[in-house]
């Protein structure tokens, strides 16, 4: 029997695992994915709460920048979006979806290990949006590795370069050209608190991004700028399937969550909206979790 307890008030019926194997090389396309994550394309209905603003955001070809992409766009911001030159396809994807909401859509690949490309980045983002007041730093390089007797200085460097030394020179570049109100979001990890074994170089870089934003809140605050953290807990993208967790876990994914599933990249854009958005303009400093339930943060 169907009770009111039990009916379903979700717009979508959301994939739990087991899923298919799916090994992709990194940094994988999400429209390979099986089956493939869903960034609010249909489903995210904007309400005007971004209306006029200029947002940069980095990864925002697929997964977690994708979905924030979407729903900026749909709130009623311009947006430029970084990525690496061979997620070209999926990239495309999001400029097309950005376009038909009306929106400028500005896409600028390229590798962010580079301090010289990343201020290039910068500069580019700004005079094509004709200012910047988001920034989003949400790129991130994930290699699962067993063992620190097996982890390579070069991946411990390329971890720290993409997702430590990308948001410093980013957020570097950008401080001077952000207005009062505007703001600045990182995307962190549960890694930050809860850090797996196998994760031993990319857990670090996610609590350097707490400590990151937590101290450049109050470097900020005196200019009106807002500086907050968001920690996912597990999602679904690209990120895991291209070496960011072993097949095995890959096809688990999700199930310890007590919401008995991984989220769906969608669910995760509304706080990227809200951090964003001047109604939450005495936020800042924080770091705010979504992750199926666990309570741990
Ligand atoms: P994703 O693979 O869709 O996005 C990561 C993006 O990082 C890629 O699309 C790529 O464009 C970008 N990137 C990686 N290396 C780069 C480089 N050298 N230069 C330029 N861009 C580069 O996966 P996602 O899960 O949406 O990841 C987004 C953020 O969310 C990352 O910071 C990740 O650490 C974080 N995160 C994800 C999960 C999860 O379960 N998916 C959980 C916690 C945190
Ligand atoms: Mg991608």
């Amino acid at each position: 029997m169907t009770t009111q307890a039990n009916k379903s008030i979700v717009s979508a019926d959301y994939p739990t695992p087991p899923f298919a194997e799916q090994p992709q090389p990194a940094p994988g396309l999400a429209s390979k994915m099986i089956p493939v994550p869903d960034h609010g394309e249909k489903s995210y209905r904007g309400s005007g709460r971004l209306t006029g603003r200029k947002a940069l955001i980095t990864g925002g070809d697929s997964g977690i920048g994708r979905a924030v992409a979407i729903a900026y766009a749909r709130e009623g911001a311009d947006v430029a979006i970084n990525y690496l030159p061979e997620e070209e396809p999926d990239a495309i994807e999001v400029i097309r979806l950005i376009e038909a909401e009306g929106r400028k859509a500005i896409a600028i690949p390229g590798d962010i290990r580079s301090e010289a490309f990343c201020q290039q980045l910068v500069k580019e983002a700004v005079e094509k949006l004709g200012g910047l007041d988001i920034l989003v730093n949400n790129a991130g390089r994930q290699q699962f590795n067993e063992s620190i007797r097996t982890l390579s200085t070069e991946d411990f460097d390329a971890t720290f370069k993409t997702n430590v030394y990308a948001m410093f020179w980013i957020t570097k570049a950008a401080v001077d050209h952000l207005p009062r109100g505007a703001s600045i979001i990182n995307t962190s990890s549960v890694q930050a608190y809860n850090p797996s074994d196998i994760l031993l170089d990319y857990a670090q870089t996610k609590a350097s991004i707490v400590a990151f934003t937590k101290s450049l809140a109050k470097q900020l605050g005196k200019e009106g700028i807002r500086v907050n953290a968001i920690a996912p807990g597990p999602y679904w993208t690209p990120l895991q399937s291209s070496g960011g967790q072993p097949q095995e876990k890959v096809m688990q994914f999700g199930a310890s969550a007590p919401l008995g599933r991984p989220g769906q990249p969608v669910e995760i854009a509304p706080l990227y909206v809200t951090m964003a958005s001047q109604e939450s303009s005495f936020s800042s400093g924080q770091v705010w979790c979504s992750d199926g339930g666990t309570g741990t943060l």
